[in-house]
C-alpha cells in the first residue's frame, strides 16, 4: 500500500484515528482550551471575548486594517459607479498596488499568531493533541465569510506537509482542520508538496518565491479533478503568504475557476 511505504506503522495509525479522537473529544464535556475552566464549551466565551475579537484584515494577504472611518468622515459614495458594494471587502494598500489580480482571491485569518493561540497551536503541531482540531477549527468558522466560503467551495484542500514533516509529525495539521471544517469536502491527497523546502519565515522576501517554485502539484491521475471548480486551501498559520500564492497558482494552472483560503493565524508580517 502507498502510504505504509511513506509513513512508519505507528504514523500511520495515529493519522488515521486523528479525526475520530478530534470528533470525541469535542463531543465530551471539556475544559476551556485557553483558561482550563470547567465544564465548558471548547474554548469558552470569556476567552473569546479577550483574545479572539473580531479584526479587521486585508481580505488578500489577511494582514490587519486600521479601523474604519468614522461615518461623519467618510465621503459619499460615487453615484457614477453603482457596482461598488457598500460593504465590499478592504483590501490594503500594498495589496492594492500589486495591480493584477493574484491566483488567490480572498484570505480570511482568524486569529493573530500570538498568545494564547500560538501557543494552543504548539500543542496541537507538535505535542500530538489532534483533539484540539475542532476547537481551532471553531474559531476558523466564526469568522463572517468561513460559512460562505465553506459553503460556496467545491473542494477543501490542505496546504500539504512534505513527506518528511508527515513522517515526523505523523499528521498534517492543516488537513486535520479541513476535516472538521468540512468533512465530505476534504481532499486529503489531491493537492501534493514535492520536496522539502525551508521555512519561509527564515528566508529574505527576495527568495521565499525562489524556495517555493515548484513545490506544489497535483496526483497526476487526478489533476483534472480542480478543472472548473472553486478550491477551498486551508492552512493552520499564514507567516508570508508565499506558500499559499505558489499552492493557488498550481491549482488556477490546472484550471481552477476560483481559488480562496482559510488559515487559522495570521503572523504579523515578516521583515525584508
Ligand atoms: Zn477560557
Ligand atoms: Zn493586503
Amino acid at each position: 500500500m502507498r502510504r505504509g511505504s511513506v509513513w512508519g506503522k505507528s504514523a500511520y495509525i495515529k493519522a488515521m484515528l486523528a479525526p475520530w479522537l478530534a470528533r470525541a473529544a469535542h463531543a465530551l464535556p471539556s475544559q476551556c482550551a485557553v483558561c482550563h475552566a470547567w465544564p465548558s464549551q471548547s474554548i469558552c466565551s470569556a476567552c473569546l471575548d479577550t483574545f479572539a475579537t473580531t479584526q479587521t484584515r486585508c481580505s488578500r494577504c489577511a494582514l490587519p486594517l486600521p479601523p474604519p472611518l468614522p461615518a461623519n468622515l467618510v465621503l459619499p459614495a460615487d453615484p457614477t459607479a453603482p457596482g461598488q458594494a457598500q460593504h465590499s471587502p478592504r483590501v490594503c494598500g500594498t495589496c492594492l498596488r500589486q495591480g493584477a489580480p493574484a491566483a488567490l482571491g480572498t484570505c480570511l485569518a482568524a486569529v493573530p499568531y500570538a498568545y494564547p493561540w500560538s501557543g494552543l497551536l504548539t500543542r496541537f503541531k507538535f505535542r500530538g493533541e489532534p483533539g484540539l482540531a475542532e476547537r481551532l477549527a471553531g474559531l476558523m468558522r466564526q469568522m463572517p465569510q468561513a460559512q460562505t466560503l465553506l459553503d460556496n467551495c467545491a473542494l477543501v484542500l490542505p496546504v500539504p506537509l512534505s513527506r518528511e514533516r508527515l513522517r515526523e509529525r505523523g499528521f498534517n495539521q492543516a488537513l486535520l482542520l479541513a476535516q472538521a471544517l468540512a468533512p465530505t469536502k476534504t481532499e486529503a491527497h489531491l493537492l501534493l508538496r514535492m520536496r522539502h523546502t525551508r521555512p519561509q519565515s527564515e528566508l529574505p522576501r527576495a527568495q521565499r518565491l525562489q524556495n517555493l517554485q515548484g513545490v506544489f502539484g497535483l496526483e497526476p491521475l487526478r489533476a483534472n479533478e480542480v478543472a472548473g471548480h472553486h478550491v477551498l486551501l486551508v492552512d493552520d498559520v499564514m507567516t508570508t503568504g508565499t506558500s499559499l500564492q505558489t499552492a493557488a497558482q498550481t491549482l488556477r494552472q490546472a484550471g481552477a475557476r476560483q481559488v480562496d483560503a482559510l488559515v487559522l493565524a495570521r503572523t504579523p508580517d515578516l521583515p525584508d
